[in-house]
Parts: structure tokens; C-alpha cells; sequence
């Protein structure tokens, strides 16, 4: 009889170098799992046989109840600011990392479960999660990796067979297993910085280093280079997040990566019409998170991560706080170029061609359009992928999104003057809009139907919403009812003549 091959490669270099940071732990057991969602694309990827992993002794491990060969599963520590407050310790309450498996092509992820039970860091929770937000974060997740902005995937949601209590009552259980360039985040550092031992704050940013920006090792000064590069990464992260409209929700230092990918899709969602006040979440009252806070709120939480990396700048605390300050006043600037860049390629304005006054020409006509898009109450979405329209010839669909379509109509003058090709090229612009301009993102209404079908029982809403959010900007017939804004929360509809 042959010999299954183990399902992952697993090499752990946290647990081998970050002794300290956490502790070697058991998932719960889950009375009758059920894959409810295994994600074939991403297997492949990481060279995972999807058969084996949706077979019988593949879902035991999936869920917790079985440990792959090679796997020494871990309870990871981390602290963390949340809404602003800083908790000691916070750490895997309800995780688990099953290892760092490493692919055919030697890229190295980490292979987490979330949902698998009460660890030493769960405080008062339950250790436990619930199917309907497990299947959000694999929606949200796969439309961020369509949309190419980087982030965490899920590989597979599974529920437990188990009811949990959630604040509307008992819920089926699930558990989600999640794929990671890694699990370091600005929270690692507090932790390991809190503990006091500098040895280990450096070990911390030696494998920080090596994982996610190896050239910072090349560098003077180690950890001067690996904080400028996290700031990088992540001002691009969310000028990413701006351009789509994406409003994360928990914005805390431990849902902020050292890699640069978006982690941790809890009450986050798509905005439909353009408001920066634009808050999902119930907890949020002080619309801390709010889409147009996000900016801001990454440059406070990128300022906790030099607090910690400090005893690592210099031996003088003067001396660190000036390079840390140095460093984090990068940020705006960096945000600024990426948010301005993205922008400029989501309504075709090319700004590297001009002179320096062309460029702050372009500069001030982009910057005025969210203000225009908040004042109109246009569907954020709707907008940028309606150019392409004008540029073909019907400014009508995008004309109708405007509260005032008179406001469009002067706003598209002076747009189009901008545009640097002649009308003969518009074919080609329009084409190059829509490559940069998604039409299908994961609306919240659309989310929420899904995942209420999905806990009712029935997957295929879920499974027909990833198949539309996983080519965003890929027109298909059958699919306009996932381009629309919720019915009440959309553009008013306005009627018009001439065109
Ligand atoms: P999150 O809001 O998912 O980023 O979680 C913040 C912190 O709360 C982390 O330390 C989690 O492990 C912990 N946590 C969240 N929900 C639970 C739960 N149901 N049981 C135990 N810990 C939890
Ligand atoms: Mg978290």
C-alpha cells in the first residue's frame, strides 16, 4: 500500500529563530467538519494537491482535529493598540499557525487556522469563530488578490459542525485556514519590545528581514532599513485601498503586517457611494477607521512600530527617536506619490510626460475629485469604470451617477482636455481605463445576502459572488446585478435630457 505524501512542506523558521514569541499549542476539536470552501486557484499556487486536501484525513487537519506530518502548531504572541488603547497582550486567541510551508518555486507562506479555539491569549473569548464572517474574509480576500493589491487568502473555510454564541444568537461555527507571506505584524514588535529583551527584538527584525525585505540586511544601519521599508509598503497598501474604495475597519497595530499585505477582514467593506466618512463597523463609533482616516491612522500605527523598534536604532535614545521621525516623515510623502500615481492611471492621465506645470496642473484637477465625487453622491466604483464609456462615446451611465449631471458635464470638459491622446486613440485609452477600473467589487449588500444564503445552508450565492469579484475587470453578461450600489445607499437616480 502507498504512503500519502505529506499535504505541506513545512520548514518553520518563526518557531526555530522567535523562541519566546510563542507558545506550541492543540486546536479544539471540531465535533463534524464540513469543507464548506476549499480554493482550488491557490492551491496550485503553492503546489497543494486539492484532492488530497479535500479527502477525508485532509479535512481533519484542515479543521484542527488531525496534525499534518511535519506541523507543530503554534499559539503566537503579539500585542497590539486597539481603537487606540494598548493591550499587552493580545496574540492568537483564536489561531493557530500550523507552520511556514514552503512552495515547489521556494516562496514560503504561513498556514493558519483561525477559528480553532481557546489559546492562552483569548482572554474572555470563546476561542471560536462563525461561519458567515470566516466566508467573508475568503470573499474579501480573493476580490484583493484579483484586484492585485496584496493580502492574506484563505485556502479553505470549514465548519465545525459545532453552534457557538455570537450576540444574535447561536451561529454555525467555522474554521478558516489562511495563507500569509506572513503573520509579523506592527504588534510582534510591541510584544517582543515590551518583553524588555533586546536579544529577541532583534532576532524579530533579523527574520523580519530576511522574509519580507532582504535588502534591508545590506544596510548601515539594519533596523533603520527594515522600519523605511515596512513604511514603504505600506503607504502603497493603502493608497491601494483608496483607489478601490476599500475601507479595512480595524485599522489596529496587530492587523498591521510587517509584509505589507492587508490581514484580518472583519467589519470591512466596499464603500458604493463616495463618502470618506464611510465607516462599517458597529464598534466604530468615533469613525476612527473611517475610509478617510486610513492614511492617517497607518502613519500613527507606523509610529507605534518605531516606538518598539527603537533599542535597535541607536544605543541613543535621541539618536533612534531622530531617525525613526526621520524616517516616518516619509510616509506622507510616499502615500501621496502612490495615491496621486494610482489616480492618475485610474482617469488615463499621464503625469511623467509634462513640464513641472503640467504636472501640478494634473495634480489639482485630480485632488479636487473626491471632493467632487462626495458633494455628487457618486458611487465610487461606478465612476471610474464609467469613463471608459465617455471615452467611447456615451457619457450617459456616468452622467447618471451625479446628484447635479450638470456638475459632470463640466467636470468631463475639463477631463477630457486633460486626456493626451487625440479621440482617435479613445478606443485604446478606454481599453487601458478598464484594466485599472473594476466593475465587479464585493458590495456589502451583496456580501451580506451571500453569506446569510451560505449560513442558511446554500453556498452558491458565495461561490457565484467570488466567481464575479475573482475577474473585477472583466465585463461578463448574467453579472450586472454585482455592479449595482445597494438600492438605498446608491447615487440618486436622476433623469436627464441631451447628452
Ligand atoms: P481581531 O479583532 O480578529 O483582530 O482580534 C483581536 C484579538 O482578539 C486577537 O488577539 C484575537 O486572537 C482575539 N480574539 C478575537 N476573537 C476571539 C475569540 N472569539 N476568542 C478568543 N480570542 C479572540
Ligand atoms: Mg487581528
Amino acid at each position: 500500500m502507498s504512503v500519502a505524501p505529506p499535504l505541506f512542506t513545512f520548514d518553520d523558521s518563526f518557531a526555530r529563530e522567535l523562541e519566546g514569541l510563542y507558545d506550541p499549542w492543540q486546536a479544539a476539536p471540531a465535533p463534524a467538519p464540513d469543507l464548506l470552501v476549499l480554493n482550488g486557484p491557490l492551491a496550485a499556487e503553492l503546489g497543494l494537491d486539492a484532492d488530497q486536501l479535500a479527502d477525508a484525513a485532509g479535512v481533519q487537519v484542515l479543521v484542527g482535529n488531525a496534525v499534518a506530518e511535519g506541523s507543530v502548531p503554534i499559539a503566537m504572541a503579539y500585542s497590539g493598540h486597539q481603537f487606540g488603547n494598548y493591550s499587552p497582550r493580545l496574540g492568537d486567541g483564536r489561531a493557530l499557525l500550523l507552520g511556514e510551508h514552503v512552495t515547489p518555486d521556494g516562496r514560503r507562506v504561513d498556514v493558519h487556522l483561525k477559528g480553532s479555539g481557546r489559546t492562552r491569549f483569548a482572554r474572555g473569548g470563546d476561542g471560536k469563530a462563525a461561519v458567515g464572517p470566516m466566508l467573508r474574509e475568503y470573499v474579501i480576500g480573493e476580490a484583493m488578490y484579483a484586484l492585485g493589491i496584496p493580502t492574506t487568502r484563505a485556502l479553505a473555510v470549514l465548519a465545525t459542525g459545532e453552534r457557538i454564541m455570537r450576540d444574535r444568537g447561536p451561529v454555525p461555527g467555522a474554521v478558516l485556514v489562511r495563507v500569509a507571506s506572513s503573520h509579523l505584524r506592527v504588534g510582534t514588535f510591541q510584544y517582543a519590545a515590551s518583553t524588555g529583551d533586546r536579544d529577541l527584538l532583534r532576532r524579530l527584525a533579523d527574520h523580519a528581514i530576511a522574509r519580507h525585505h532582504p535588502s534591508a540586511a545590506e544596510a548601515p544601519n539594519t533596523a533603520l532599513a527594515l522600519y523605511e521599508r515596512v513604511i514603504a509598503v505600506q503607504a502603497e497598501l493603502v493608497a491601494r485601498w483608496m483607489h478601490v474604495g476599500f475601507v479595512h475597519g480595524v485599522m489596529n497595530t496587530d492587523n498591521t503586517t510587517i509584509s505589507g499585505e492587508t490581514i484580518d477582514y472583519g467589519p470591512c467593506a466596499f464603500m458604493d457611494r463616495f463618502d470618506p466618512a464611510t465607516v462599517f463597523s458597529s464598534i466604530d463609533h468615533g469613525g476612527r477607521y473611517a475610509y478617510g482616516n486610513q492614511p492617517r491612522v497607518l502613519q500613527w500605527n507606523l509610529a507605534r512600530l518605531a516606538e518598539a523598534l527603537l533599542p535597535l536604532l541607536s544605543d541613543h535614545t535621541d539618536t533612534a527617536v531622530a531617525m525613526a521621525t526621520e524616517a516616518l516623515q516619509g510616509f506622507g510623502p510616499q502615500y501621496e506619490t502612490h495615491w496621486h500615481d494610482g489616480m492618475h492611471r485610474k482617469l488615463g492621465l499621464h503625469r511623467a510626460d509634462g513640464s513641472d506645470a503640467d504636472v501640478a496642473r494634473l495634480d489639482a484637477f485630480v485632488q479636487a475629485v473626491p471632493e467632487l465625487l462626495r458633494a455628487q453622491r457618486v458611487d465610487h466604483t461606478l465612476f471610474f469604470r464609467r469613463l471608459s464609456h465617455v471615452l467611447r462615446g456615451d457619457s450617459g451611465p456616468a452622467r447618471s451617477l451625479f446628484a447635479d449631471p450638470g456638475a459632470f458635464d463640466a467636470w468631463a470638459e475639463s477631463w477630457l482636455a486633460l486626456l493626451p491622446v487625440e479621440r482617435a486613440a479613445c478606443e485604446a485609452l478606454a481599453d487601458e481605463l478598464d484594466l485599472v477600473n473594476p466593475l465587479y467589487v464585493p458590495r456589502n449588500h451583496l456580501v451580506e445576502a451571500a453569506l446569510d444564503a451560505a449560513v442558511a445552508g446554500d453556498l452558491a450565492p458565495v461561490r457565484r459572488l467570488v466567481e464575479a469579484v475573482s475577474q473585477p475587470f472583466d465585463e461578463r453578461p448574467g453579472l450586472e446585478a454585482y455592479t449595482e450600489p445597494a438600492p438605498d445607499h446608491g447615487a440618486p437616480y436622476v433623469t436627464y435630457c441631451g447628452t
